[in-house]
């Protein structure tokens, strides 16, 4: 057991926000699990997809959900998800199609009930496997899953600037429209929670986003 207190950190932000890149680096800077909850809600979008159901229809959706068996792969740092025993690799959740219907299915309450304790239990796959911490990036951590958090930071910047991003990443992603998604639904939507670190990432580089988080963590740990 370790004698270090347990540290979970929250970190929401829209589609291409800085996230995952700065989610990645506090992982490996503190020992933390990284548990990027975009890549389940991707994993069960490909899943949807790949037995034709749309998220129009509803009893279809919660038949899937009802038989979904979710279990989860560490690799390195990171807590992958696996549907029915397989974890749905990463060019099949990044594929265009999925970008198109992964907002229409995460706005589904039944999906996002699905997908609850399955994230909350990420915090036992990170103790059991020796980790300080977790670190979870999302729309809905530090407002859902983890509104006690010890550490909810949410990241935003100017729309031009994140298309750029994604655009230098090589992704065929229509971001703007998935913020507008996942921003008007009506369950758990995308909005920064009252209490939680808002940082405007427009202007900084991706080692001044992870310092300003970072500072917190150092100053609590070192306590
Ligand atoms: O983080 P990423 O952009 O890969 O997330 C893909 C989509 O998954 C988001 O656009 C959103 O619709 C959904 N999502 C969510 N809640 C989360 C994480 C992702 O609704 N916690």
């Amino acid at each position: 057991m370790s004698h270090f207190p347990f540290i979970t950190v929250a970190i929401d932000g829209g589609a291409a926000s800085g996230k995952s890149s700065s989610s990645r680096t506090l992982s490996e800077r503190f020992n933390l699990l990284h548990v990027d909850t975009g890549s389940f809600y991707r994993a069960i979008t490909a899943e949807f997809l790949r037995r034709n159901v749309p998220a129009t229809d509803l009893p279809a959706v919660q038949a899937v959900v009802a038989g979904l068996q979710l279990s989860t792969r560490v690799n390195g740092r990171s807590a992958m998800m696996a549907v029915g025993g397989s974890v749905v690799p990463e060019a099949e959740i990044r594929r265009r199609e999925v970008n198109d219907h992964v907002s229409h299915f995460a706005a589904i309450p039944e999906v996002r009930t699905a997908l609850l304790a399955y994230q909350r239990g990420q915090a036992g796959v990170a103790r059991e496997r020796g980790f300080r911490g977790l670190v979870m990036e999302g729309r809905d951590i530090g407002s859902v899953i983890f509104p006690d958090a010890t550490f909810r930071f949410f990241l935003h910047a100017d729309p031009l600037e994140r298309a750029r991003r994604r655009a230098r990443e090589g992704g065929d992603d229509s971001i703007a429209e998935r913020d507008r998604l996942d921003s008007s639904r009506k369950t758990a939507p995308l909005a920064c929670p009252p209490g939680a670190i808002s940082i405007d990432t427009t202007f900084l580089t991706l080692p001044e986003v992870v310092e300003t988080m970072a500072a917190p963590i150092a100053a609590q740990l070192s306590r």
